[in-house]
């Protein structure tokens, strides 16, 4: 049975995440308003302007609904923004969910590297380095008890993490062609 996997809709690279979704046989249901999270097995924010996305989400109330899909165990995956969107502290004052214990630095990669590609080592996926698109992209810049480092850049740099089904990620895999972080994901909605 196909299981339903929300991507909040607000703003940014939502379609990409439905399109990868669609890829792997999985019904993808783009999510406007907290009505649209009905029946979703897991939940993904994409990529866009954080700022954007938290003060949209403040609007439409989604902190209660999310927070209560986090709770319920149900995945949760930020990439990019949404990486931002779950951390605790990102050193400025914008809306957050503050699911994930984590600071995190916003941009983090100057001018020159605004946007490059990187093969990365992501614990928990098999198959070889994992080809990872970092456009403006935050870092994970500290982790609280219980978060676990899934990928590092070759410099220490934190590029994704894991606590219990809530995920972040500093980079895009949305736009790759590489299904395995999606498929690792549908397959923990199945299970939760
Ligand atoms: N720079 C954006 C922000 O700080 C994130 C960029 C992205 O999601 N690709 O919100």
């Amino acid at each position: 049975m196909s299981v339903r996997i929300g991507v909040l809709a607000l703003q940014g690279d939502f379609a990409e995440h439905g399109a990868m979704l669609g890829r792997l046989d999985t019904q993808a249901v783009e999510v406007r308003q907290p009505s649209d999270m009905a029946g979703i097995a897991g939940l993904i924010i994409p990529g866009g302007e954080s700022t954007t996305i938290g003060k949209l989400m403040e609007r439409y109330g989604f902190r209660e609904p999310i927070c209560h899909l986090a709770e319920t165990g149900k995945p949760i995956w930020g990439t990019c923004a949404g990486l931002i969107l779950m951390a605790r502290d990102v050193g400025r004052t914008q809306p957050l969910l503050n699911l994930l214990d984590i600071t995190v630095e916003r941009n983090a990669f100057g001018r020159q590297t605004d946007s490059f590609e990187t093969d990365l080592e992501i614990d928990g996926i098999s198959g070889g380095p994992f080809p990872a698109v970092f456009i403006r992209a935050p870092v994970v810049r500290t982790v609280g008890p219980g978060v676990q480092v899934l990928s590092r850049l070759n410099d220490g740099t934190i590029v994704a993490v894991r606590h219990g089904r809530l995920f972040g990620t500093s980079f895009h895999p949305e736009l790759t062609g590489d299904t395995r972080l999606h498929a690792g994901f549908v397959e923990m909605a199945r299970q939760a």
